[in-house]
């Protein structure tokens, strides 16, 4: 049965970027001030201390440091992050260690020192290689920064690239990625992950949208876009393994594979996700909540979670819905007792609509049934 490994994943949050992207509604803080820099790895320690009791002497499979931007980080302090952790769990010699980076943040150097503190898999935040929608996304790189930030991850000596890509601007065609996308694959990322572009509450992209400026392609349109890619990513041996993530043979993001197995994981840092199977736990949202709990010495969560056998059951279907390897009726049947009956049928229905295939017992969705795994689960469980 395809289940989460026994190991556990960190997740250690970063909520600083130099400036905030226009559709983004992640928690972080804007600008950097150097000051918080320095002192922020001193409380994510700190936490770590006042945690170490519940998690301590666990295996650790993957560490993920996000963000924010965590490629702000001094790649020394990554480093004292790593030998803590290394000090407190049983860290997998394999362990895939990701971090985060904003092309606009990094040169050869800093790569290589992030490289040498124990990183060994690089998450480039491209988003396009395009100058007008890079602009328009309002990032820090340029096209020709994000292209350099590349040829340096992949000599850095990092075991693999990933490159995280926008789709859905209004500026986009199938020439205009096309192009983009031949470069992009001379660099032979070892993943690559398409990301919708959505309108979040309160972002300064759904301000310009509410003021009536064209801010998306038409659905229609992004929907062909992300078929289109299907077939080229095909086509250059990529594995399109979950709804947004697309890798070569082996180079599946470990990390992110255990969130979606519901693996167990510790979250570190302001507004950062604790699972422990059947409870979910979430940190104080901002860093001055979060740095005033613990200088007071006391754990940052805030709000927390029991999941009951219903809760459990729908995200187990939503999450393997969200992957290639798709539903196992006889790996749920192990796990909740039974399944409902009118499920099979369901199922052959939603094949034949062209969505997947059905072998009676394995429903795996397509290239078009990933991309509505969401709403095949939610006809699934009514
Ligand atoms: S760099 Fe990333 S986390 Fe920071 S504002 Fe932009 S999209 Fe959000």
């Amino acid at each position: 049965m395809r289940t989460a490994d026994s190991t556990i994943g960190i997740y250690v949050h970063v909520p600083f970027c130099v400036r905030r992207c226009p559709y983004c509604a992640f928690y972080s803080l804007e600008g950097v001030a150097p000051e918080l820099l320095r002192e922020y790895p001193e409380l994510l320690l700190r936490e770590l201390e006042l945690r170490k009791n519940t998690w301590q002497g666990q295996r650790v499979g993957s560490i993920f440091f996000g963000g924010g931007t965590p490629s702000l980080l001094n790649p020394l302090d990554v480093k004292r992050l790593m030998q803590a952790f290394r000090a407190e769990f049983q860290v997998d010699s394999a362990a895939e260690i990701t971090l985060e980076a904003n092309p606009g943040t990094v040169d050869e150097q800093r790569l290589a020192d992030l490289c040498a503190a124990g990183i060994n898999r690089l998450s480039l935040g491209v988003q396009a290689l395009n100058d007008q929608r890079l602009i328009f996304l309002g990032r820090l790189h340029n096209r020709e920064q994000a292209l350099e930030a590349l040829r340096f991850a992949k000599t850095a000596g990092f075991l693999k690239v990933s490159v995280d890509l926008m789709v859905g601007t209004p500026l986009e065609t199938t020439d205009t990625w096309d192009r983009e996308f031949a470069i992009l694959l001379e660099y032979q990322p070892d993943g690559i992950s398409f990301y919708n572009l959505t309108l979040e509450e309160g972002t300064r992209l759904a301000r310009r949208a509410q003021s009536g400026e064209k801010v998306f392609l038409p659905h229609d349109e992004a929907v062909d876009l992300l078929l289109h890619f299907a077939d080229r990513m095909k086509a250059a041996g990529y594995r399109h393994y979950e709804v947004s993530n697309w890798a070569l043979p082996g180079a599946e993001s470990r990390h992110n594979k255990h969130y979606w197995n519901r693996g167990h994981y510790l979250g570190l840092g302001p507004s950062a996700h604790s699972f422990s199977g059947k409870r979910r736990e979430w940190n104080l949202p901002t860093l001055k909540l979060y740095s005033k709990a613990l200088k007071e010495g006391m754990l940052p969560p805030n709000q927390s979670e029991n999941l009951g056998i219903e809760e459990t059951r729908s995200e187990w279907v939503y999450l393997n819905l969200r992957q290639d390897e798709g539903l196992n009726l006889v790996h749920f049947k192990k796990k909740f007792g039974s399944w409902p009956q009118y499920w099979k049928a369901m199922l052959e229905s939603i094949s034949a609509q062209g969505l997947g295939s059905f072998n009676g017992e394995i429903f795996s969705p397509n290239d078009s049934g990933l991309l509505l795994a969401d709403e095949i689960a939610a006809r699934l469980l009514g």
